[in-house]
């Protein structure tokens, strides 16, 4: 295999080395300022930001979110008053809601995106940019941050926030609305959350745990093969981005400890199989009703769709929208999306292949909002009950639209979008320049 890179240097020169998750194209480690970010020449995909006082920042931000976290979670976030009844009902509730009502997936689903993964997050962002700025390395960090980085897709505490203001929209025309502390303790954590995932600097977290300290790498990149990585005979680490030799692929990181391999195995038929099992569940989803209005005892069940023009009928055309995007659009796009780049196996021009590796990245980051509708269903559940007055129950299709968004986001987490510029660009092209990271100072 062709490789310009000297064995007996190689520990050294990988060091100065990156390549891109994306497209693979090896590149010279950016030397990053603080502030500035940088991006694949090729497939423009980040390659890596450097947030100034990172350890200081996530400290700050996951002690605040750890301390508001109980209160978030117990304190009641809204009452609604009809005709003398009033209900109110925190986080918790919802999923207990949905528990005794043996929607086992649903309650596991909501359970584990709204109350434990937000938890695991905060205490994982915590303990990491606490040792780090004391300048401790015990020996389980390298876990805390595989943790971190494996369950932030999962925690969607965000989404719950505007499946609240869904909620107040939908029923701010038939009940009264008190606003409770509980709300305001729930949107401070959504805040820290989402800052610490901004603030969290990946790179220089790892960098810290390995090295014991901020070594900034140093002296000119070694001359560089105008080739992807596994052209060179070097594989990327997919979780923290550590360079290894294609001869370690089926062993442990030596950094982050994931099991190394140059692409994801079997991952066209895996991708496959989830896309399918999406789409089957995607039908019972929107044909079965996922809601069921008890009112002076006469039963109404709706389907998303209904719910939907619910909002249009209503004049609530914004709220309409977000449902209708986040409930329809967005597992159909995903669906389509990924059949369509499994089924694009001809080879294809760099500037089409830039444009499906975006559709790509843009699948993964729409992903999660598909769970609106269940969040808003849990919360109507446990606020709409007034006894034989009305009530609102879940009904059947909630469990198969929760197996639409799992199944649709494991699909996108097993495609790899190096398959693609493999089989359309060779390793050793002869237009396959030799680039460097575009570096782009943030405003
Ligand atoms: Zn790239
Ligand atoms: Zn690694």
């Amino acid at each position: 295999m062709p490789s310009s890179l000297d064995v007996p240097e190689r520990p050294r020169q990988l060091e100065r080395l990156t390549a891109c998750p994306d497209c693979d194209l090896l590149l010279p480690r950016p030397d990053l300022l603080p502030g500035h970010r940088a991006s694949c020449p090729r497939c423009g995909r980040t390659l890596g930001k450097r947030i100034p006082h990172s350890l200081e920042k996530t400290l700050a931000l996951s002690l605040t979110g750890l301390i508001l976290y109980l209160p978030a979670m117990l304190l009641p976030l809204l009452s609604f008053n009809s005709l003398g009844f009033s209900d109110s009902a925190n986080i918790l509730e919802s999923v207990i809601n949905f528990y005794q009502n043996e929607y086992y997936f649903v309650a596991l689903m909501v359970l584990l995106s709204t109350v434990v993964f937000p938890l695991c997050l905060a205490l994982c962002s915590f303990l990491l940019a606490l040792n780090l700025r004391l300048r401790r390395y015990p020996a389980f960090l390298p876990r805390l941050l595989r943790c971190y980085q494996h369950l932030e897709d999962w925690a969607m505490l965000e989404i719950y926030l505007l499946g609240i203001l869904v909620t107040i929209v939908k029923m701010s025309d038939s009940t009264g609305i008190v606003y409770h502390f509980g709300i305001v303790c729930f949107t401070a954590v959504v805040l820290c959350t989402v800052g610490t995932a901004a603030v969290l600097d990946r790179e220089l977290f790892w960098r810290l745990i390995e090295e014991h300290g901020d070594r900034p790498v140093t002296g000119p990149p070694p001359s560089l093969p105008a080739t992807t990585a596994r052209g060179a005979g070097l594989l990327l680490c997919r979780l923290c981005h550590k360079l290894a030799s294609t001869e370690q692929a089926g062993s442990a990181c030596s950094r982050c400890g994931e099991t190394l391999q140059a692409r994801k195995v079997r991952a066209q038929e895996r991708t496959w199989a989830l896309i399918i099992s999406a789409a089957i569940f995607f039908v019972p989803a929107n044909i079965l009703p996922i809601m069921r209005v008890d009112f002076l005892g006469i039963p109404e069940s709706s389907t998303i769709i209904d719910g939907i023009r619910h909002f249009f009928a209503s004049g609530s055309f914004f709220i309409g929208l977000i449902i209708l995007v986040a409930s329809v659009l967005v597992p159909v796009c995903k669906i389509v999306g990924l059949s369509i780049l499994l089924l694009a196996r001809r080879p294809c021009s760099p500037s089409l292949l830039h444009q499906k590796t975006r559709i790509f990245r843009l699948i993964v980051f729409i992903g999660r909002w598909s769970m609106l509708d269940i969040f808003v269903i849990a919360l109507l559940a446990a606020l709409v009950d007034f006894g034989l007055f009305t009530a609102i129950h879940i009904a059947p299709a909630a469990t198969y639209f929760a197996m639409v968004v799992a199944t649709t986001m494991f699909a996108a987490s097993t495609y790899d979008p190096r398959l693609m510029w493999d089989r359309c660009i060779p390793c050793h092209q002869p237009g396959l320049v030799n680039l460097s990271p575009i570096r782009i100072p943030r405003p």
